[in-house]
């Protein structure tokens, strides 16, 4: 036996380790099934590459509570350590690493504290939960099996131990303050977040099973029990095997081992696999984006893994943020977790990470589009925000996205941008040679100006997200000579100005007394009156709300836009058809009050409908409606 002290200049490292990780102190768990990994791993590669003897065979990890003793225990079979390796990698490397990563940390401000608890702090987080740790190991080298035994102070006990067989076992004394670990259900819980897809199967207690029955068995015969391992893990999930070995089933059943508690299936998936310049594999699926896009960037988020050790759910700076939507894992070696996020985002191996997965992506709704057209269409409705906020967000994505992003009508054909600029620019390019292109966001709401529209032979798109407006102003800003307007944004004749003008039937001086009665009547804080000689068959009173008010406002509500629009009152214009022949009829009215009567009738209907005519007003209305047809 002997003793030693471990040659640390801050004298007690581990009451700092406890105080400092406090609320991570479950990442232990993880650490300790990761070098037990390790070690077998590391036995597998030596046995196949002859530099041992040793059987590899079928190793497990076992992890083991003794609730009496209050230990924890985690049995290997790996390559185990020699005396001299204790000493070397637990005492001396080991223990300096722990003490760098607290020097390196304890400046570091609370905000970057979620990603310190990712960082593992290797052997020495045992110490978070345990007031004395063991290590019983048996290296495949042909030296006898060591007992190594710390109690928390630098102080530590090494002696020979009787173990004969290769691997090691690792013993947690746990603390008063953390037994919480000797629960079941908790070290469970542990296993399945952070283990779930280790490459060695994690044995944690055993479980009964039902033997099959032989099949001449008796029809009330009882199936024999047997009890077997309880593996916790999947040590070969989809994401690590290659895309040819699988097919569509294999990935929706991983989608539903990812999250057991998603009822919904993905709308399809995209493999992740690269090996140069950087290494990551991973599988994204895409799935149907409900309205409540909050509740759904909450739960269920994209996993990221280090060699298919669960590290974190928050990819916020590793995948590109629109991409957040989307579910699944990321496997890679080469993210650096040890900084903090700022740094993260600025790190050359992430960006190229970053910028890997959006072409990626990209490529495959490419392909999609491509190769099923029809179907892609059926699904762009489930998929269009994460498209439209990409195509807002990322520069590359939105040049990609020209090939698959649709633009449908409000009767369901699906045009490209290019398919759609070919098709309207006869009909739709205004005399100033601009493409005007026409849309609605509520069919309902905006029924009348649909109709109008289509009866001049206009496509009118049906554009509903709430990022729409933003998406349109990148769109006029892209292409030169293209102008969005929603279908009541004014007369359909304003809106695309054609060269054949209509001809007035009011001359100046007629239009000039109209005028000055209407202003008297209409409250002008609400609209800007506005004479147009449009087909006498066009409505009489219009109501529209200027594109350009209403696109600012929307856009400041969902961020963005100019400061200071979303405050101010909602202003209208209101077109007056002077063609029309109750315009005519109003002029030659005598008295003032049938005068009054006939514009207010004219202006309620049109605030009907743009659906503004609401409360006493609309009481009024109607009242004066019967009172006229009685
Ligand atoms: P890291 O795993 O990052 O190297 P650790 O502090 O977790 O740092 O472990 C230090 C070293 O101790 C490991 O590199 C390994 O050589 C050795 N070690 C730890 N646990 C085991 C184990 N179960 N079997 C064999 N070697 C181990």
């Amino acid at each position: 036996m002997s003793k030693g002290t471990i040659n640390v200049s801050v004298e007690n490292i581990f009451p700092l380790i406890k105080k400092f990780l406090y609320s991570d102190h479950e990442i232990f768990l993880r650490e300790m099934i990761s070098n037990a990994t390790d070690a077998t791993v590391k036995l597998k590669h030596l046995t196949s590459i002859g530099e041992t003897k040793i059987e590899y065979g079928k190793p497990i990890i076992e992890v083991k509570i003794d609730k009496k003793k209050k230990q924890l225990h985690f049995i290997d079979q790996g390559i185990g350590m020699t005396q001299e390796e204790i000493e070397k990698y637990i005492n001396e490397i080991a223990f300096s690493g722990a003490e760098e990563f607290i020097e390196k940390f304890k400046n570091e401000n609370s905000d970057d504290a979620d990603i310190i608890g990712r960082f593992g702090l290797g052997f020495y987080s045992a110490f978070m939960v345990a007031d004395k740790v063991e290590i019983i190991s048996k290296s495949y080298k042909d030296e006898p099996a060591v007992h190594w035994t710390c109690d928390g102070s630098p102080d530590y006990i090494i002696k020979k131990s009787q173990r004969t067989k290769i691997g090691t076992e690792i013993i947690l004394h746990i603390s008063k303050d953390s037994t919480e670990f000797l629960k079941e259900s908790r070290i469970a819980e542990l296993l399945t977040k952070y283990n779930k897809f280790m490459p060695i199967p994690i044995k944690f207690g055993t479980k009964e099973v039902n033997l099959p029955l032989p099949e001449d068995a008796d029809k009330d015969a009882k199936p024999e029990k047997k009890t077997i391992d309880n593996i916790i893990n999947n040590p070969n999930p989809a994401w690590t095997k290659q895309p040819s070995e699988l097919k569509e089933e294999d990935y929706k059943s991983f989608y539903r081992e990812l999250y057991p508690k998603q009822f919904e299936e993905p709308l399809f998936n995209i493999h992740l696999n690269v090996d140069y310049p950087f290494n990551l594999t991973g599988i994204l699926y895409f799935p149907k984006i409900t309205n409540d896009i909050n509740l759904q960037i909450q739960k269920d988020k994209i996993q990221l893994y280090q060699n298919q050790v669960f590290v974190t759910d928050n990819v916020e700076g590793i995948v590109p943020e629109f991409l957040t939507l989307l579910r699944g894992v990321i496997d890679s070696p080469d993210i650096p977790l040890n900084i903090s996020r700022s740094y993260l985002q600025a790190d050359a191996a992430v960006k190229k990470i970053s910028s890997y997965i959006t072409r990626k992506v990209a490529d495959k709704l490419k392909s999609l589009f491509k190769n099923n057209r029809e179907d892609f269409e059926k699904k762009w409705n489930d998929i269009k925000i994460v498209i439209e906020y990409g195509m807002l967000s990322e520069e590359k994505f939105f040049k990609k996205a020209q090939a698959f992003a649709l633009y449908p009508t409000v009767d369901d054909t699906y045009f490209t941008f290019e398919e759609l600029r070919d098709k309207i620019k006869d009909v739709q390019t205004d005399k100033d040679d601009k493409l005007v292109i026409l849309y609605a966001s509520d069919k309902e709401e905006q029924h009348s100006y649909i109709e109008a529209a289509k009866e001049k032979g206009y496509e009118v798109l049906f554009l509903d997200s709430p990022i729409v407006s933003h998406l349109i102003q990148k769109l006029e800003s892209e292409n030169e000579n293209i102008t969005f307007v929603r279908v009541d944004g004014d007369h359909i004749d304003n809106l695309i100005k054609k060269d054949d003008e209509q001809i007035s039937k009011l001359n100046d001086n007629e239009k000039d007394s109209l005028k000055e009665m209407l202003t008297e009547i209409i409250p002008k804080e609400m609209f800007s009156i506005q004479l147009e000689a449009l087909d006498s068959k066009a409505n009489p009173f219009i109501i529209t709300k200027p594109e350009f008010m209403r696109r600012m406002k929307e856009m400041q509500k969902s961020g963005g836009g100019m400061f200071g629009m979303g405050s101010m009152p909602d202003m209208y214009n209101l077109v007056v058809n002077t063609n029309h022949e109750l315009i005519g009829e109003i002029l030659i009215t005598k008295t003032k009050k049938k005068k009054e009567r006939l514009v207010n009738q004219a202006l309620d209907l049109a605030r009907l409908s743009q659906n503004i005519l609401k409360g006493e007003e609309l009481t009024n209305f109607i009242k004066r409606s019967f009172e006229m047809i009685k």
